[in-house]
């Protein structure tokens, strides 16, 4: 079945869902965007992901041509276009249409697009058993190059970094910064449990600070859990008791195995398990 695409100011089909050749976003990367989800009709923590839409877009001086209100009804109109409850929503900012030069004051027409889907997750023994991961060369941008902060159309470090994982293997790979600390893996936050303790990388690690990983904060602290953020190096991911990771497409998913080296007992821990079932409660709220 086609799928409804909102565009603008409407929804169309998606073949009528098009843009220009000389968009921006398309020549150079040059846009934002976020990926949430819905669940039971209801999109989790939207105004939380537009403020963040929001604030990636004014870290790249682009003005979002429409107002916040109506782009979350537009989320809410395209899932309900589609028929779907339970889904995936991919909502893009572009530049606009511009020359072939990089000045972006010589674009118009930024482009609001949102797609709805349904959500490909990935097996259910991954979530089981756990995945094994690796840490890629490739490093995460450094914050003074381009703030990971800003979730831009441009995810080629990204892409790198999963290109390394993928050729190992591995659905997901550990990013580094600069300095050698872990950041984040390419499309998910890490965790580590280490003595009951969960301790994750701080935004200033180079990451992306992820709508999914502050839920994950904020229920181990109703749980009791001990929860801070501390800058990490492989080593605490090699002698951890648990490892997860958190992200809107993937939620909580466990890790038992970082370059080889088994996580813990290489079975998904107790606090793993329990911030997934407090997730899924949360979720469905
Ligand atoms: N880091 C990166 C690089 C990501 O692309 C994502 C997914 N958007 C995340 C972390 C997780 O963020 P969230 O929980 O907001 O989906």
């Amino acid at each position: 079945m086609p799928r409804i695409i909102f565009m603008n100011d409407r929804l169309v089909p998606e073949e009528e869902a098009r843009v220009s050749v000389f968009d921006h976003g398309l020549l150079y990367g040059d846009g934002v965007f976020e990926g949430l989800r819905s669940y039971a009709g209801r999109v989790f923590r939207l105004d939380t992901h537009l403020d963040r839409l929001w604030a990636s877009a004014r870290a790249i001086c682009l003005e979002i041509p429409l107002p916040k209100n109506v782009v979350a009804k537009a989320v809410n109109d395209t899932l309900a276009a589609n028929n779907l409850t339970d889904g995936y929503v991919r909502l893009v900012v572009t530049r606009g249409a511009g020359s072939l030069g990089l000045d972006p004051n010589r674009t118009h027409n930024p482009q609001v697009i949102v797609i709805a889907d349904t959500i490909s997750l990935y097996p259910a023994e991954f979530y089981s058993q756990g995945l094994k991961i690796v840490t890629a060369a490739t490093q995460r941008v450094q914050s003074a190059a381009l703030s990971p902060r800003i979730k831009s159309l441009n995810y080629l470090n990204n892409i790198m970094a999963k290109l390394e994982g993928l050729r190992a293997g591995c659905v997901e790979a550990l990013m580094l910064n600069h300095k050698g600390e872990v950041a984040e893996c390419t499309g998910d936050n890490v965790f580590v449990v280490r003595s009951g303790k969960l301790l994750t990388p701080p935004p200033d690690a180079g990451i992306l600070e992820g709508i999914t990983r502050n839920a994950v904060m904020e229920l181990a602290h109703a749980a009791g859990i001990d929860c801070h953020e501390a800058t990490l190096t492989r080593h605490d991911i090699y002698t951890a008791d648990e490892c997860f990771l958190t992200g809107t497409a993937a939620e909580v998913i466990p890790v038992v195995d970082l370059d080889g080296r088994t996580i813990g007992t290489g079975t998904p821990g107790p606090i793993t398990a329990r911030l997934t079932a407090d997730f899924h409660k949360l979720v469905r709220q």
